[in-house]
């Protein structure tokens, strides 16, 4: 860690100029309006505070942002998105609150929930794949307590407070970015609109032998399937490999960190994993441009939750 960026994480001016300039590289905008004709306030009580000479309205960094409504410093969070951009399986909020020194586990919790958030895909995210481009889709279950039951002894309803069996669908494109879901299904009727959706389809498909796929599959450029059953993994190029390892990824970290992830929040731990594999090393992405995507990330999401912590 260079002398800048520890400064960042220790010193609340460090930290509220840095994410000035990552916000505003290009002037201060008005979050509410638009208008670049604002003016920082002077007053000794209005640090960060700002106002547009347009619409007459204050505003900081963090309006509009994850960070609104939060009394975390802005140091914390920095420090926050950094551990959890560069931890490799994923960091628990007891451990957060650990490091960043925070009062309550609950604290800690809310923070790391809204960095999810600013983890997850804005609303400019393109399909993924294209023409040339292979995408592999396939299902896992997570939830350690009941994968090893047989079918029909299974809950037929997650467990309120842990996690029953879950299915986690991804779809990941070679040398490329991974999206996940959690879905209640895999008919086709459920798949259908998550593959229409993400996936461009000039691209190459490649799914497992799962009847749901099969109509779906027909709509993409290529369509190739890998049967499971009959020990075929790889056939040429038709393989799902680089699904499995994002899932091997997925299920070493929320079984590793995440003890009691509840069915209610399981889509935002996928949005963490989605964007730590989608900008990993291998693609030339490393810890601190990963933090700083984070970080832009923050902005034009919208606030979970009404509590203030
Ligand atoms: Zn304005």
């Amino acid at each position: 860690m260079t002398n800048l960026t520890a400064k960042i994480f220790h010193n609340e001016a460090a930290a509220r100029a840095h994410i000035e300039a990552s916000r505003w590289a290009d002037g201060v905008a008005c979050p509410h309006c638009g208008s670049l004709d604002t003016m920082k306030m002077a007053g000794k009580t209005q640090a960060g505070m700002f106002l547009c000479r347009d619409c007459r309205d204050k505003f900081t960094c963090r309006t509009g942002t994850v960070m609104e409504r939060s009394h975390i410093p802005l140091h914390k969070w920095l420090l926050a998105l950094h551990l959890m951009a560069s931890s490799k399986k994923g960091i628990s909020a007891l451990q957060l609150q650990r490091n960043l020194g925070l009062g309550s586990y609950r604290t800690a919790w809310f923070l790391a929930m809204r960095v999810r958030e600013a983890m997850g895909l804005g609303p400019e995210a393109g399909p993924m794949g294209g023409e040339g481009k292979v995408v592999e889709a396939d299902t896992t279950y997570v939830g350690g307590k009941e994968k090893n039951k047989h079918k029909s002894k299974r809950a037929a309803k997650p467990q309120i407070g842990g996690m029953g069996k879950q299915i986690v669908h991804t779809l990941v494109e070679r040398d490329g970015t991974a999206r996940s879901h959690h879905i209640p299904n895999v008919t086709g009727k459920t798949l259908r609109p998550i593959l229409f959706t993400q996936v461009d389809r000039k691209s190459s498909l490649m799914t497992d032998t799962a009847g749901g796929y099969h109509q779906i599959g027909k709509q993409f450029a290529r369509y190739e399937t890998v049967d499971h059953g009959k020990d075929e993994y790889v056939r040429g190029d038709a393989y799902s490999n680089t699904v499995e390892g994002y899932f091997s990824i997925l299920k070493r970290g929320i079984i590793g960190v995440f003890h009691s992830v509840s069915e209610a929040h399981l889509h935002r731990y996928l949005k963490e994993f989605d964007f730590r594999y989608s900008n990993r090393s291998g693609l030339g992405i490393e810890d601190t441009e990963r933090a700083a995507l984070a970080l832009k990330g923050a902005e034009g999401k919208r606030l979970m939750y009404s509590q203030s912590h």
